[in-house]
């Protein structure tokens, strides 16, 4: 079998003339899976078409942000309906408002929020915060999560940093990695052992509390409640990056699901219904700090843009329906039972985490819970796979570091399509 990309093809090479590196974003690239990217023509529901006409049940969703399918029709009513009154005023209007109170009723911890136009700035932003806030300088993160591309968090990230082996980046001075503490996941002692020496100095605590950006790790039992105890203990403020968490893994984020309350939350993705948005928010007492009710600075032209503002309240009622979490997690529950029978039937070397509807399949014997294991998958063996997919009508993310994304869109039909494709290209 051999997929038809002569369109694409082309594509590629016309934007490698004219974009750097030929993409927008580095995963883009499929540097990690080789061969030529794929050129999305459209896409509806579960699936994508790309330009040679070759459709797939899509499990990247631009990213998790289509968690409602692609082409929603109420999405798309609510951008048609905002886009015939103009499309930006950088001004107040009254969906900022409506959207911040809904977030704010998924998620408690966040008395008052701010928008921004992408989750790298809303977590930029929160650690200024953070800083702002706290008097300190110093930073805690974990091995292999991404936080976005902002200088401070390009230490040891995971996702495009990681498949392209550049744990930190050329252009980030050493005096800004320096501030920031890059600890392993999962390591509860570890982390504690460097809070006590350093604590004082530390300003936040930055995690994704579901590892999402190194493949899917989850956080073992124990994991967040110590991050919440000891940042309480120390004045550091805990940071939950949920931009892919938020909306996914329950209506009420990871914080619902396992029931810690972070001081601040980074949100993007989801919450802008496939627009450009991000968000950041938590306790009145922090979030006075933020100008121009505070001293801390941050601003944007197009944050709180009209149009992205009423896809991502259009997207969040449509969260907020009973059964649609249930209906994810049985997608997932169903995609876990049927890979878990293929690996079991050709005792396979591979191990599958799943979390509601994000999983992913790691070449990789396990159990992986950090870092330090995905680093040891065996990416080509992942390479095949994902080329061996994509022929049978799966697009699955090019590359190991990075999760799988069942929508409410992907019915079981799709599932049953996928999990034939999987036992043809694992046992095979
Ligand atoms: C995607 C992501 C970001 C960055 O969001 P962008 O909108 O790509 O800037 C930050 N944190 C996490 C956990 C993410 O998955």
């Amino acid at each position: 079998m051999k997929l038809k990309t002569d369109k694409s093809k082309k594509l590629w090479n016309y934007s490698l003339k004219h974009l750097a590196g030929g993409v927008n974003s580095p995963v883009r690239a499929f540097n990690a899976v080789g061969g030529t990217p794929l050129f999305i023509k459209e896409a509806k529901g579960s699936r994508l078409k790309d330009v040679d006409g070759n459709s797939y049940v899509d499990y990247v969703t631009s990213w998790g942000v289509m968690i409602l399918g692609h082409a929603d029709p109420d999405i798309q009513k609510a951008i048609t309906g905002a886009i015939g009154k103009g499309t930006s005023y950088g001004a107040p209007t009254e969906a900022e408002a409506v959207l911040a109170e809904m977030i704010k009723k998924a998620l408690p911890s966040i008395q008052k929020l701010r928008f921004v136009s992408s989750g790298t700035e809303a977590v930029m932003s929160a650690i200024r915060l953070a800083r702002g806030y706290t008097g300190r300088d110093k930073i805690v993160k974990f091995t292999g999560c991404y936080h976005g591309h902002a200088d401070s968090l390009l230490v040891k990230a995971g996702s495009g940093a990681a498949t392209f082996g550049s744990p930190s980046s050329p252009g980030v001075p050493a005096a800004f990695a320096r501030n920031t503490v890059s600890l392993e996941y999962n390591d509860i002692e570890g982390f504690r052992a460097y809070m006590k020496r350093s604590g004082k100095e530390v300003a936040c605590v930055i995690v994704e509390p579901v590892a999402a950006n190194m493949g899917l790790m989850l956080p073992e039992p124990g994991f967040l409640a110590a991050l919440r105890k000891t940042c309480t203990a120390t004045g550091a403020l805990l940071i939950f990056d949920e931009v892919i968490t938020g909306f996914r893994v329950g209506f009420g984020g990871a914080q619902g699901l396992y029931g810690i309350k972070p001081d601040l939350t980074t949100l993007g993705k989801i919450i802008g219904g496939g627009l450009p948005v991000g968000a950041y928010g938590g306790g009145k007492k922090i979030m006075k700090h933020l100008s121009p009710a505070g001293k801390v600075y941050q601003a944007g032209t197009l944050s709180g843009n009209p149009l992205a503002m009423a896809a991502g309240c259009a997207a969040i009622k449509k969260l907020s329906k009973p059964g649609v979490y249930k209906q994810l997690e049985a997608s997932g529950q169903a995609m876990e039972k049927g890979l878990r029978l293929i690996i079991r039937e050709g005792n396979l070397p591979l191990t599958l985490n799943r979390v509601g509807s994000l999983f992913t399949l790691f070449f990789s014997k396990g159990p992986l819970k950090d870092w330090t294991g995905a680093a040891g998958c065996d990416t080509k063996r992942y390479a095949d796979y994902f080329w061996a997919m994509a022929e049978r009508g799966v697009y699955l993310p090019p590359s190991q570091f990075e999760t799988c994304f069942i929508s409410t869109a992907h019915k079981p039909a799709d599932i049953e399509a996928t999990l034939k494709a999987a036992e043809q290209a694992l046992l095979l």
